[in-house]
């Protein structure tokens, strides 16, 4: 299994240093984010070490989601929220700063709940679209 002694979510998930658990499994762990963006805020990990979602076996990201949803139906559920953003950070450029795989859960409410993910559509032509769409697929 792999771990990285560096990492802070590996020692969570080991118990080594404490953290708000919501769930717990022998591979997933889920707990509060300590700088929550909204209400219930909460990060799904995988215990094992892996750098980020692109790194990790599709099987055991199947679990993880399973989980992820779960924890969505939750908050709607018992903390009363509107709505749930779920993402997941890869790479630095992306906003990542912890470099071991987690996935956000974001409650969401309707009155000023301080979270905002904004998408601004690019300018673009619909030629590109098709381009791009060939180039990933030729990826993939
Ligand atoms: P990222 O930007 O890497 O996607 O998000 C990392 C998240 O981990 C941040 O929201 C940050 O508040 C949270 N975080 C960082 N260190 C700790 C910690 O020691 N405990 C907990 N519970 N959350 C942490
Ligand atoms: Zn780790």
């Amino acid at each position: 299994m792999n771990y990285d002694e560096s990492c802070v979510f590996c020692k969570i998930g080991r118990k080594e240093i404490p953290a708000a658990i919501v769930y717990e499994d022998s591979e997933v762990m889920a707990f509060l984010d300590i700088n929550p963006v909204s209400k219930g805020h909460t990060l799904v990990i995988l215990k094992e070490h892996f750098r980020n979602f692109n790194e990790v076996p599709k099987n055991l990201l199947a679990k993880v989601m399973n989980v992820c949803q779960t924890i969505s139906q939750a908050s709607i559920m018992e903390l009363k929220a509107s709505g749930v953003n779920i993402l997941t950070n890869i790479e630095k450029a992306a906003g990542q700063e912890v470099m071991h795989f987690h996935v956000h859960i974001i409650p969401r409410y309707e009155t000023n709940d301080g979270f905002n993910l904004e998408m601004k559509p690019l300018a673009h032509e619909e030629k590109e679209l098709t381009n791009i769409a060939t180039m990933i697929k030729r990826a993939m």
